[in-house]
């Protein structure tokens, strides 16, 4: 059989001296897979996008990508490698525009990307692509986060609260947009949510984190039907 696209072994992470964050954390993410991480405030959730980012060393463990140690790979070249993090809060430069922030992010591409590619999957963005970024609604943000991620061409996608913020409405849309993507490119995707109904509907599989270890892994329409595991670890 194929090695996974992503595969995490034993990972631990934390912030300075204290107690670590993320302990002994395991895990993979085959190409065309949506993979939930789901999981309370605090459970480590978003240190475990960093840590595969590189933006937090981590402490023990391995993290391979398609075959690559990434523990030597600097965070400004992950991208090289087809990794795109859209992080919480999502970076979006406010003061360049949509056309401009959708270059950044393909930058590093030779041929340039064509940013249609990206019009397309956001009409909303093709609108506005003059506007700068702090003219923008949150919803708008958030497609112009992912758009500038895409536009490095990636074959991963870390994803961090894709819905923060958002009407439904624009948050079903972003979730029937990753599994358009990934049914037609094969993308794979790294999901945080805190909107677990959200992240169950579009996900293949998810995990759930407490205390910065992974308890269960499922599909996820299996999690999204265990009301043992709702009331324990997910709050609904
Ligand atoms: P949330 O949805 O609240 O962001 P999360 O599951 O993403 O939750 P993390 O943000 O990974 O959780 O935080 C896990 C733990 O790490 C928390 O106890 C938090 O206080 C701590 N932590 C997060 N960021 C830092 C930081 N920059 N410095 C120190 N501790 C941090």
């Amino acid at each position: 059989p194929r090695p996974p696209l992503l595969r995490i072994d034993g990972l631990s992470a934390g912030y300075g001296g204290a107690a670590p964050v993320l302990r002994d954390v395991s895990l993979t993410v085959e190409s065309k897979q949506i993979v939930a991480v789901l999981g309370a405030n605090g459970a480590g959730k978003t240190t475990l996008l960093r840590t595969v980012s590189g933006q937090l060393r981590s402490s023990a463990g391995r993290v391979v990508f398609d075959g690559v140690d990434l523990r030597g790979v600097k965070v400004e070249r992950m991208v090289r490698h087809g990794i795109a993090h859209v992080p919480e809060g999502r970076g979006v430069v406010t003061e360049l525009t949509v056309d401009e922030n959708l270059q950044l992010g393909g930058l590093w591409r030779k041929p340039r990307p064509a940013l249609d590619d990206i019009y397309d999957l956001f009409p909303a963005l093709a609108r506005r692509r003059g506007h700068l970024g702090h003219q923008l609604s949150g919803g708008e943000r958030q497609m112009l986060a992912i758009g500038r991620a895409l536009a490095a061409e990636p074959r991963l996608l870390l994803l961090d609260e894709p819905s923060l913020g958002l009407a439904p409405k624009i948050t079903a849309q972003i979730m029937a947009l990753l599994r358009d993507l990934r049914d037609r490119t094969g993308l794979a995707v790294l999901l945080v949510e805190q909107n677990v109904r959200s992240a169950l509907s579009v996900a293949d599989e998810g995990l759930v984190l407490s205390l910065g270890r992974v308890v269960t892994r499922n599909d996820a329409a299996t999690l999204a039907g265990d009301a043992d595991l709702r009331h324990a670890f997910l709050g609904f």
